[in-house]
């Protein structure tokens, strides 16, 4: 699979040009995506022009930005001004965004080029990318199955090789278990460190954009590119840029990896467990010491994340009433056009959560619930402080088993939500998680997730390379061809 860095050194050396670059991902975009279905939207022409402009960057003897001219995916949730952003869901399926989220500003500095807005679950809610209003997306290691979700279109199209790179987001889990089932890297950085301003909130202290890459090292570039304060997330943490290449180092030598033993219990698929037993072994025999510890506090994540993320999801989604934007359904009265307009425009995924949400926040239920949850957030967070006092980081699975057959889950909220038992954790926490491939069971990958120290992304990138280097087993022939240059 063609990496950031390869094209951005073929792009350098002349080899290519960016314009070349573009055309080639969009012939091999335009032959997979029949069956993939990653994309909402296409911006073909704007992604020529900007790759026109590289060249000319290049011929004019300017020095390049490493992801300068190589063509990406954003996830349908992130505003780019004047382009669609519809959240996957009918009720924002006309409305155009007013101005750019802080990451594709951030993007545009590095002359990012994007060949569309790719599909997703309907405002992030869900683990399947079946929730889209519009169609669903297929992985591409298995058309008849799932591509994880929600930002299943962000890890088709950087599996299938539509795209280099993708922007996701991830609340609960939703840029590593799709990265896990589609064999790509996924990185949900700290809370904080990546703007949310233009991500079109789901659970605003949940939220976190991040990054879908075929490699490591891509994936710190892409972070390099989007990380940073900006005053206009309140949440965003003011800090000092750092180069993450810089923590590539192959090198994990008295490193301490801790595994808890919860994350490894009832649920856990016995390949998933064979290859994440196989992964310690190459960590140790790296040097890294293997340490066992106990979080007791993790039962506890599915309960309270599917208390949290509800609730502040009805709040959020109060706003699309018919009147400042998206759909309207005309009504006898102002109520009834409330009514209509939400009852038309969310998808039943989207109103359960809504149900649920003013529910546990409903004054007879607020304590009991929300509190609740809250307190046991606290909890949680306290066990990961305890980890990562005792280890530097700590390894889990991603997700229990790999990727399912499309429709297998979508009749079960239930098990669909336990799905997310080894991601959710992290987002309550606030804290960084990596998904990398780690090994593959009947021709689908399975994701390892490393969990790192607020704002020790290095870390996180430093032992996830490492085990790259070393695994050179585990590397696979593109399951939907190369893209030919
Ligand atoms: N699968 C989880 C949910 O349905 C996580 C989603 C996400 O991270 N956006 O809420």
């Amino acid at each position: 699979m063609l990496t950031i860095h390869e094209l951005h050194e073929k792009l350098v050396r002349r080899d290519v040009s960016a314009v070349e670059v573009t055309k080639a991902f969009l012939a091999h975009k335009d032959t997979v995506e029949p069956k993939v279905r990653a994309f909402l939207s296409d911006s073909r022409e704007g992604a020529l022009k900007g790759a026109a402009a590289v060249d000319a960057k290049i011929a004019a003897g300017e020095t390049i930005a490493d992801l300068a001219g190589i063509p990406g995916a954003i996830k349908d949730n992130i505003c780019i001004e004047g382009q669609q952003a519809t959240c996957a869901s009918k009720i924002l399926e006309h409305f155009k965004a007013p101005y750019n989220a802080t990451v594709i500003e951030k993007l545009a500095v590095s002359d990012y080029i994007s060949l569309g807005k790719v599909n997703m679950d309907e405002f992030a809610m869900g683990s399947s990318t079946e929730n889209s209003a519009f169609h669903e997306t297929h992985n591409p290691w298995n058309l008849d199955c799932v591509p994880g979700g929600s930002s299943g279109g962000s890890a088709a199209a950087v599996a299938s090789g539509s795209a280099v790179w993708a922007l996701g987001s991830d609340t609960g889990g939703s840029v590593r278990q799709p990265a896990a089932y589609c064999g790509v890297v996924g990185l949900k950085p700290t809370y904080g460190l990546v703007s949310r301003y233009g991500l079109i909130a789901y659970a605003s202290s949940l939220d976190q954009i991040g990054t879908l890459t075929n490699d490591v090292e891509d994936c710190a570039i892409v972070l390099n590119a989007i990380a940073g304060h900006d005053a206009k997330d309140s949440t965003s943490i003011p800090q000092e840029k750092q180069d993450y290449k810089q923590a590539l180092v192959n090198d994990v030598k008295g490193l301490k990896i801790g595994i808890p033993e919860e994350f490894f219990g009832e649920g856990l698929d016995a390949a998933s467990r064979k290859a994440l037993d196989d992964a310690m072994d190459t960590y140790k025999k790296l040097g890294a010491e293997i340490v066992p510890i106990s979080m007791p506090n993790m039962k506890y994540g599915i309960a309270a994340y599917y208390i949290i993320a509800p609730a502040e999801a009805s709040s959020n989604l109060a706003r699309y009433d018919g009147v400042g934007f998206g759909m309207r359904v005309d009504g006898k009265d102002i109520v009834d056009m409330y009514i209509k307009t939400r009852t038309e425009g969310f998808g039943d995924e989207v109103k359960r959560r809504i149900l649920l949400g003013t529910y546990v926040l409903s004054s007879g239920y607020y304590d009991a619930y929300y509190l609740q949850a809250m307190k046991v957030r606290t909890l949680m967070k306290q066990d990961f402080d305890e980890a990562l006092q005792k280890c530097d980081i700590l390894l889990t699975p991603t997700a229990p088993d790999t990727a399912f057959k499309i429709g297998q889950n979508s009749g079960d909220p239930l098990a669909m939500y336990l799905g997310d038992v080894c991601t959710v954790p992290l987002n309550l926490a606030g804290l960084p998680g990596i998904s990398i491939p780690c090994g593959y069971k009947d021709g689908l990958p399975i994701g390892m997730q490393l969990i790192g120290k607020a704002l020790d992304e290095a870390t996180l990138l430093r032992a996830a390379y490492t085990f790259e280097q070393n695994r050179t087993d585990l590397r696979m022939p593109s399951p939907m061809g190369e893209v030919e240059l």
